[in-house]
């Protein structure tokens, strides 16, 4: 199944995309997750994306379209994939539709004032790619699953996430509509407990 995962900043896509991506049997393509890595190992799409990305801003549609399309040739992309972060502008969705059609966009639904709250308390670990949220954390610092430190993203800062809402609001939101005329569409709300949100996704892709 080729899939796309929908949502703002703070709804849980990732989260969400690293279970029904194992449930799925499906690779988990998560763009912002490719970015950090590249720019960890300081590529020239990294140096470009970081930029970018620390101003909470989206890296420029030809970079993301060409990291994507290459990812998307490997092999293990035959049988299906779970695309999280990308499309985010109506250019990307339109450069997908000729790479490959997806055959469901999952749109995960949560109201602004929860994302703030989300973002600003997100703790994520750069081993085990676990995400988890201050206030359910004994030790802020340490990874619950595999016990590495925990990261505080640069771009999940207050004075970023205030950018990040807007630039998805203004660019990545016309996409539902765009979804919705071609009937793929399944929004789900996603402010409920991550596992009652993991049961209505699977349910709805049935
Ligand atoms: P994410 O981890 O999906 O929240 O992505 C983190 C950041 O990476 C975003 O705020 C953007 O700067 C950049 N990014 C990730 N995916 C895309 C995309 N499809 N198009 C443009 N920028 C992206």
């Amino acid at each position: 199944m080729k899939l796309i995962f929908l949502g703002p900043p703070g709804a849980g896509k990732g989260t969400q995309a690293l279970g029904v991506s194992s449930s799925l049997n499906i690779p988990h393509i998560s763009t912002g997750d490719m970015f950090r890595s590249a720019i960890k190992n300081e590529t020239p799409t990294g140096l470009e994306a970081k930029r970018y990305m620390d101003a909470g801003q989206l890296v420029p549609d030809s970079v993301v379209i060409a990291m994507v399309k290459e990812r998307l040739a490997m092999d293990d992309c035959a049988n299906g994939y779970l695309l999280d972060g990308f499309p985010r502008t109506v250019e990307q969705a339109e450069a997908l539709k000729d790479i490959s059609e997806p055959d469901a966009v999952v749109n995960i639904d949560v109201p602004d004032e929860l994302l703030m709250d989300r973002l600003t308390g997100r703790r994520v670990c750069p081993k085990c790619a676990g995400t988890f949220h201050i206030s359910k954390l004994n030790d802020p610092t340490i990874c619950p699953v595999c016990g590495d430190t925990l990261i505080h993203r640069d771009d999940d800062k207050p004075e970023t996430i205030a950018n990040r809402l807007s630039v998805y609001h203004a660019q990545t939101a016309p996409l539902i509509g765009y979804y919705t005329d071609n009937g793929k569409i399944r929004t789900i709300p996603g402010d409920k407990k991550p596992e009652e949100v993991q049961k209505a996704i699977l349910s709805a892709l049935e």
